[in-house]
Parts: structure tokens; sequence; C-alpha cells
């Protein structure tokens, strides 16, 4: 009995050995980063494809999720460390008491109002229904910008909330007769020859914000050298993606189901260069999310963003 104890002891002992030599081998630190699958967050896939040029001692864990309500969720709660997400919902969490900072842009650009084919110009949308991914979006404010520039107000259409894949079905199926969203779903219902192009984001709102780079303030404040691998690792990989060279495709594809036409498309009108927040551009949008009442108090620019991270970046 004793002998077969002390087996079982030496067998306890040799198995935690081993297990502790595997945790040497996996002592990288690893940041979770929530994303949807949209063109919108393409920094991500390049930095988690070439995590090996661009981080040391770091790993990134690309954390997928099916809607903005999920991955804010997961934010808010700490189950991930950041996300690229909607800016206008992380910014709304802070609002609410949960210490979030926005460390880079997700993009530039790339917010396309599509029309069904009769639409000629927006008083044409008089009494039709447009579709946004959620009310606090930049597609929102895209919208009410759009209306604007007909003299229209949100008492001209029928606003409803979709989820982008739905969308170019249901401008097809003649259920909406616009939507505004995150690419590729924009560019999806052109090449798909279901609707056109009216305005393309920055004809209507010049440097317009959409999706940010955001951290839990918490990684920021101890463990700031992780957290700043994260975002030189972002800002290198959001040059590679601008680059569209070979692989570039392969990237992109291997996050998003997309065709290549639709993604070609897309990404002609999106940029992931000079991807630092700048205050006159959120300035722009605290103005707008106070005209619209989608904000009673949307954090000032200090409070929010925090631009130490990436001013530490070298561009080459
Ligand atoms: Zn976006």
């Amino acid at each position: 009995m004793k002998k077969l104890s002390t087996i079982g002891l030496m067998l306890i002992i040799l198995f935690t050995s081993a297990c502790g030599s595997n945790e040497v081998v996996s002592e990288k630190e690893t940041l979770k980063i929530g994303y949807l699958p949209i063109t919108h967050a393409a920094p991500l896939y390049f930095e988690k494809e070439f995590a090996s040029t661009y981080m040391d001692g770091v790993e990134i864990e690309l954390v997928k999720f099916g809607s903005w309500i999920d991955l804010m969720d997961a934010l808010n709660t700490g189950r991930i460390d950041g996300a690229s997400v909607l800016i206008e919902l992380a910014m709304k969490a802070k609002e609410k008491g949960v210490d979030l900072k926005a460390v880079a842009l997700g993009h530039k650009d790339g917010n396309a109002a599509i029309v069904a084919p009769e639409i000629e110009s927006v008083t044409d949308l008089k009494g039709e229904t447009v579709a946004i991914p959620h009310t606090l979006s930049s597609q929102n404010i895209l919208l009410h910008d759009m209306l604007k520039e007909g003299d229209m107000t949100y008492n001209d259409i029928n606003v409803v909330e979709m989820t982008p894949p739905e969308m170019p079905s249901a401008l097809a199926a003649g259920t909406i007769s616009s939507y505004i969203v995150a690419e590729p779903f924009g560019a999806l219902g052109v090449t798909l020859n279901q609707g056109k192009v009216l305005y393309q984001s920055e004809d209507l709102w010049p440097n317009s914000l959409c999706c940010a780079l955001v951290l839990r303030n918490d990684v920021i404040k101890h463990n700031r050298e992780v957290a700043q691998q994260l975002v030189t690792g972002y800002v290198k990989a959001g040059e590679k993606a601008e680059k569209l060279d070979e692989d570039a495709y392969d990237v992109h594809k291997k996050y998003l189901s997309v065709d290549e036409q639709a993604l070609d498309l897309s990404l002609e009108w999106i940029s992931y260069d000079d991807l630092r927040l700048e205050k006159e551009d959120y300035d722009v949008l605290r103005e707008s999310l106070l005209e619209m009442g989608l904000s009673e108090g949307p954090p000032s620019y200090e409070a929010f963003v925090d631009n130490s991270l990436i001013d530490q970046v070298k561009v080459e």
C-alpha cells in the first residue's frame, strides 16, 4: 500500500513538472481582442497573421463575435481585453462607467450609402425604409447627414435596424430602399447588382470616425509593455493592409467570407494608414451624438482617447 502511494506520488510529481514545462513554453502574454468579421477590422487580421514579425513575447487571440451587443458585453465584463468596435458603443460604455480607452482608429472611410437602382437622390427616399446596423453608430450619423442633404428628417423615412449580412438581400427583395453599413456589405450590394452608391462617407462627413481599437484601461495601466506591442503591431499591420500586396487577399479571405470582386471594391473605399484618433475629428462626432440625442454626456477626448501608445510607434 505504502509502495503504491509512493509510485502515485512520483507520478503526480512527474505529471506536475510536465505541465510546468508546458507553461514555460506558452509563457507569452496573450491579449484577447474581439472583432466582427467585417473589412473594418482588417488591421487586426494582418496583425494576427504577421504577429511574429510585429510582436515579441505577446500573442494576440482574436475572438470573433456575431453582434456588437455580444462583443460589448464581453468587453464590458473583461472577458476580452480589447476590441475593434464601433466607437459610439465604446463611448457609451465609458459614459456608463466602464473604463475603456480608444488607442487607435479601426480604419478610415469605408461606409457607403447604398440605394435601390430607382433611387436617384435622397429625396426619392421619402416614405421609404432605410436600414442601419445600430442606432448608436456612425452609419446612423451618416444617415442623419444624408437626410440633411435633402432637407429631410427621420420623420420622412422609416428607419430599421438590421444585421449587416441581411442588408443586400433585403434591398434585392425590396424590403428596404437603402442601407448604410460597414464593409464589405455595401460593396456586396453593388457587385451583386442589387444597388448603387448614392454617397460615400467622405461626401457626407469628411474624416468620419467609425470603428476604433479600444482597450480596457486596466490592461494599459498594469501591462503597458504588452499594450504597446499590440498597438505598434496594429499600426504596422494597418500599413501592410493598405499596401494590398499579393498575400493581402488571402488574409482578408481567411477572416471574411466574401468574394474577390466585392472585396476589391470594398478595399477601394477604405484605408488603414494613419490610424491616430485626432481631437478635431472626435469633437465632430461628439457634437453629432449630442445633436441627435444619442448620448447625453459623451466622454471628452481627454477622458476617452489615449494616444500615448500610438505616439510611440515609429512609422518607416
Ligand atoms: Zn467601422
